[in-house]
């Protein structure tokens, strides 16, 4: 046997250790709930695994978790006989910090402290949460299909060992070394300490959870009649502490609002209630019973390639397996459940389901009843709803560009920033809103909500009345491409081709102005062209500014700026583009700058003036100017020279 070998958690875990047993101290019963989820876990591995490999399980069939109380040792084992954990599953899982993004996540957590609870509720604390009863935790475990078995000991201060040990059967037993209970403290050696806790959270766990439980009888004569003045005798009765049925397949009626969340709870190690519970008892052709959640709040791996589906899948009652992604489409990922069918086969593999009808049309009924679920919410509680969008709004765009046939129900629930209101609108109340004249839907692009209100490519909207959309999560101009319409309106970006505002008459009249203007401003626009060769493909007179002088126009199928920083950002490679520089001809400056072009030339000035406009106009679009260095300079020489002649600040009116 090998030597006991001492080891050291990662710096992370015991970070965590920390901050649990430091903010959770008023939540410690659930170190039992977290326990019980880990067995129950454990076991539904072992029978997923044995569909496929019978031996597995071997004489020891009956997959249950045990409860063991020694009150003189003040010890508490959860004991399953599930699949187990081989040396380096144990190192890997109980030692390291396996997930991608929890370093992250713990640094948030310990930014953080007054959110911890909920920032860890989010994490799932799971096994550490036994520190803040124990004062050290055994753990013994066997692998299915291995003989060797290992014990892990730690007392939570920065060290754990491992060494291999003697144990008969397959699965893991955790023993806490209870701590002595302080005032408030419940103690978890108490028969019906644990047994309130088991049912509080535990009651639907699929597997029996078990417990010794003594008790002193009168002895019964043959009849099973009490024997008069007989004295009682202690009789040790192995109970079933919870009553298993399983919630998703009772009634609506039957369910308490108590009973949903600690389901909730356990399926998804989360610690906070759920926003939207979702129940369906599906009859007639097609018949299942699913019970879905919407989350309070986002994961912290939400975005992270290891996030999978939050669903599970059993028939008739038999788990068959964890993240079955064929029950919901992956922008609804975030929804955590189960799904129970009597009519899918019981040996359904991962491959089969991709291709199973029934799945199929179930998956549907979900969606759909998810959609609907949504839009009442929309409908009736905007303020849940926002809670909702806030967290998983980005997610749930995704679906505009991946899922087709739902496009139009997911375009419904969308909520935009918009320069009408602070509030966020739906695409509906906009086209509501929207007035006669105006077309299209408005948008415009970037990262940040208070850049975008004051961009100078929205100035002709708002003098016109019209509403813009505002995106700035970093998907939406993705996702908008997958959007494309909505009502029969197109989604135009006011950063990208032609604008189209003016009735058929301000047309006429303007594109008039803008020819004799044209004519004047002609050598004016060929000299700044020059100048900023290469950089511009085009510079115009614009349509879109009213205020500003200048703006740069990404062309109507180009990248916009944005999802350039995005793509570069990202280390993306990013097509060559140039953009239109536009020029506001009702603008001081530019018709300044004319006049010195007509009765000086191209002098020296005149080109710090275009290549001082072409900087500004890549900033106000949100973009970084090449030379922040040479801008400058520039700057500068032009205040010095107004500071040695005439004040250019406007004078105080
Ligand atoms: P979580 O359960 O949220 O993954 P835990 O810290 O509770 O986090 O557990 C870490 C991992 O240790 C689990 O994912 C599981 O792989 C393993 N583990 C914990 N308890 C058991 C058990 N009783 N049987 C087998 N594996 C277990």
């Amino acid at each position: 046997m090998s030597k006991k070998e001492t080891m050291q958690f990662e710096t992370e875990i015991q970070q965590l250790l920390d901050l649990i047993i430091h903010s959770l101290y008023s939540h410690k019963e659930i170190f039992l709930r977290e326990l019980i989820s880990n067995a129950s876990d454990a076991l539904d591995k072992l029978k997923f695994k044995s569909q496929t490999d019978q031996d597995l399980l071997g004489d020891d069939t009956e997959l249950k978790i045990r409860i063991e109380v020694d009150k003189d040792a003040r010890t508490l084992s959860v004991i399953d006989n599930g699949i187990g954990m081989t040396r380096e599953e144990l190192i890997e899982n109980l030692g390291t910090i396996a997930k991608s993004g929890t370093k992250a996540f713990v640094e948030a957590l310990k930014e953080k402290k007054e959110n911890a609870l909920e920032l860890i509720g989010q994490f799932g604390v799971g096994f550490y949460s036994s520190f803040m009863v124990a004062e050290k935790v055994v753990l013994t475990t066997r692998a299915a299909g291995s003989d060797k078995a290992f014990r892990w000991e730690s007392t939570g201060d920065g060290s754990y060992t491992i060494e291999e040990c003697d144990q008969q059967n397959r699965g893991t037993c955790v023993t806490l070394h209870l701590r002595e209970p302080g005032d408030d403290d419940q103690d978890y050696t108490q028969e019906w300490v644990i047994r309130n806790i088991v049912k509080k959270y535990s009651d639907f766990v699929t597997y029996p959870i078990v417990m010794e439980i003594e008790r002193e009888e009168i002895p019964t004569d043959e009849e099973g009649k009490p024997i008069e003045g007989a004295k009682p005798v202690k009789k040790v009765t192995e109970e079933v502490l919870n009553s298993m049925k399983p919630i998703w397949n009772k009634r609506k009626s039957e369910v308490t609002e108590e009973e949903y969340k600690e389901f909730y709870k356990h399926i998804s190690h989360d610690w906070t209630d759920p926003l939207e519970v979702i129940h369906i008892n599906a009859e007639g052709i097609l018949e299942y019973n699913a019970l879905m959640y919407i989350p309070a709040k986002a994961p912290f791996d939400l975005f992270m390639p290891e996030n999978k589906s939050g669903m599970q899948l059993y028939v008739r009652n038999v788990f068959i397996m964890d993240n079955c992604e064929e029950l919901l489409p992956p922008y609804l990922r975030f929804i955590k459940g189960v799904v129970d069918s009597a009519d899918i086969s019981l040996n359904v593999s991962r491959e089969m389901l991709q291709h199973d009808r029934i799945v199929g049309k179930i998956r549907k009924n979900l969606v759909k009843k998810v959609f609907d679920t949504l839009s009442g919410m929309l409908k009736d509680d905007r303020e849940k709803y926002l809670k909702f969008w806030e967290n998983f709004g980005q997610v749930l765009k995704e679906g505009l560009h991946t899922d087709f046939e739902n496009r139009e129900a997911i375009a419904d629930l969308i909520l935009c920033a918009t320069t009408a209101q602070d509030e966020l609108t739906t695409l509906a109340e906009y086209v509501d809103r929207m007035p006669l004249e105006q077309k299209e839907i408005y948008y415009l692009a970037g990262e940040d909500r208070e850049m975008l209100k004051s961009s100078p490519h929205l100035e002709a909207f708002k003098e016109k009345g019209f509403e813009v959309l505002l995106f700035t999560d970093p998907v939406d101009e993705w996702v908008i491409q997958g959007l494309f319409e909505y009502k029969g309106k197109k989604l135009k970006s006011v950063a990208k081709g032609e604008v189209d505002l003016l009735s058929e008459e301000e047309k006429k009249e303007k594109e008039e102005q803008l020819q004799k203007l044209g004519d004047e401003f002609s050598a004016l626009i060929n000299f700044i062209k020059k100048t900023l060769e290469g950089r511009v493909a085009e510079v115009k007179l614009s349509q879109r500014l009213t205020e500003s002088p200048v703006c740069l126009v990404a062309g109507e199928n180009d990248l916009s700026a944005s999802m350039e920083r995005i793509l570069k950002a990202a280390n993306q490679p990013v097509p060559p583009s140039q953009r239109v520089l536009e020029i506001n001809p009702d603008h001081e400056l530019l018709q300044r700058m004319r006049e010195i072009h007509r009765s000086q030339g191209e002098t020296e000035e005149l080109k710090e003036f275009a290549e001082l406009l072409y900087d500004q106009a890549v900033l106000t679009e949100g973009s970084k100017v090449v030379s922040p260095e040479q801008f400058c300079r520039r700057l500068t020489r032009l205040m010095l020279k107004a500071a040695a002649g005439e004040p250019t600040a406007e004078k105080e009116k």
